[in-house]
């Protein structure tokens, strides 16, 4: 039997799929670390509005999620943290964890006498930039750990003082450092999970010229009470409310020139989405742009709910070109692949259903393991004693992911008992 030290699992990522994979086997008698590239745990469905098909907040999963781990003595986590190096094999790894500074430590109350007395401001990332935060900021309202964090960007400046000495509790520590830790683990669970595909790519659509072209993500920060716009749905360009949103399914999905799979969960995601658009206006008329629809099994009820609804039109055919017109308002080509016809259709508010990348496509495991055309792992098994769960091996959604998460966990206990 290994040591104490090779019986633990190292969880990279803390998404649905990595949280579900530690609290499975930290709950079945393992030691597990967890490390996570952002300053809070959950991953991209922290960001989400609502869940399809019930349409419940994502929170109640992860809250009960961080519940689990503060509970149990087993799990240590490690925030603002990036694997650099595996060495070893199954049962015996060596992994070196790079740790960011975040500058402020468990003292933190979470008072924000710091962000009162920050004038620097920058991109708000957890808002996909629609909106600013102060440079000492929460990442977000429910955000765990609840600790606050100090952009570098007001390390280097003159202000990283006067903000130090606003904290009543000594919370801040501007000398903090980037450091390097060590760890031995006998196997490894890999849950990078995705990142939405660049919009900024699909040069025919206008994202990133015309204010009132957003993503789907975009929408779910918009539609959520935490939001740029306290959860209320408008265009950008004037904050007005649309009367006609356009929904663009395979935004980049299925191409050859951008992502050419499917990613599966976006028809899904903008059926959500008109109904946040129906939720606040009644009347607004909403047309979901698309080559075929993805609802499969029990989803597919969703889907048929979802075209009860009289003011939602699916509109079969391939956006080709987005435009604006010389009021501001958007013009969308399109052939009708029923009719056979070119036809010019105006919406304030368009929507592109822009698909999941795989993080591993850009920043690949620090040890060799096989990968698909696309840039996922290319199986569970990825090698002994490392195991790849949720969307790093396949776009998917929720439910998946969990399931995913603790057939992985199980893996990897399987990989430790066998030494
Ligand atoms: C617009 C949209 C709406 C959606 N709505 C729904 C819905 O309503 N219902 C549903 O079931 N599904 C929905 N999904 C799908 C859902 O978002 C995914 O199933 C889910 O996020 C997958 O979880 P994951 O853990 O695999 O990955 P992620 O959520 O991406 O988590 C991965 C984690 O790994 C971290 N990480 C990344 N790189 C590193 C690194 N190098 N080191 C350490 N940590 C790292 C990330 O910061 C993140 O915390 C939606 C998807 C989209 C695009
Ligand atoms: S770092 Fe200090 S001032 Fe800022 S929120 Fe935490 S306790 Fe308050
Ligand atoms: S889920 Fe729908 S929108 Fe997304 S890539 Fe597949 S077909 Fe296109």
């Amino acid at each position: 039997m290994a040591n104490t030290e090779t019986q633990s699992i190292l969880v990279v990522g803390s998404g649905m799929s990595g949280l579900t994979a530690a609290v499975e086997a930290a709950e079945a008698g393992y030691d597990v670390y967890i490390v996570e590239k952002n300053p809070y745990l959950g991953g991209r469905v922290a960001q989400l509005y609502h869940y399809f098909p019930k349409l419940c907040p994502p929170y109640c999963g992860l809250e009960i999620n961080f519940r689990r781990i503060k509970q149990n003595p087993r799990i240590r986590v490690f925030t603002m943290a990036e694997v650099e190096g595996i060495s070893g094999d199954e049962g015996d790894f060596d992994v070196t964890v790079k740790l960011n500074p975040r500058y402020v430590n468990a003292k933190c109350t979470c008072c924000g006498k710091c962000a009162e007395a920050c004038t620097k401001e920058i991109d708000n990332a957890f808002n996909y930039g629609m909106d600013k935060v102060k440079a000492a900021y929460l990442p977000h309202d429910m955000a765990f750990p609840m600790r606050y964090v100090l952009d570098p960007v007001l390390i280097q400046s003159e202000e990283a003082q006067k903000v130090k000495d606003a904290c009543p509790y000594d919370a801040i520590d501007l000398d903090m450092v980037p450091k390097t830790m060590n760890l031995k683990v006998g196997s490894v669970v890999w849950a990078t999970g995705w990142k939405p595909y660049d919009a900024n790519k699909l040069d025919s659509y206008g994202f990133g010229q015309y204010p009132d072209v957003i993503t789907n993500v975009m929408m779910e920060r918009l539609a959520a009470w935490s939001g740029p716009t306290k959860g209320k749905i408008i265009r950008p360009s004037d904050g007005k409310a649309p009367e006609t949103v356009a929904f663009v399914q395979c935004a980049g999905s299925r191409d050859e020139n951008h992502l050419p799979f499917c990613s599966g969960v976006c028809c899904l995601a903008s059926m959500k989405q008109a109904t946040y658009v129906r939720e606040q206006y009644p009347d607004a008329k909403i047309i979901i742009f698309y080559i075929d629809i993805r609802a499969t099994d029990r989803l597919e009820d969703f889907y048929n709910k979802v075209k009860q609804d009289e003011n939602i039109r699916f509109f079969k055919g391939k956006v080709a070109k987005i435009t604006q017109d010389e009021s501001g308002g958007l013009i969308l080509r399109v052939e009708d692949t029923t009719t056979e016809e070119l036809k010019e259709i105006p919406a304030d508010l368009v929507v592109l259903a822009t698909g999941m990348q795989p993080n591993t496509s850009e920043n690949p495991l620090p040890i060799q393991v096989p990968y698909d055309d696309y840039g996922f792992v290319a199986s569970q098994n990825a090698r002994p004693g490392i195991y790849a769960a949720g969307c790093t091996r396949t776009p998917t959604f929720v439910s998946e992911v969990v399931q995913d998460g603790t057939a992985a966990a199980l893996k990897a206990i399987q990989s430790i008992v066998r030494r």
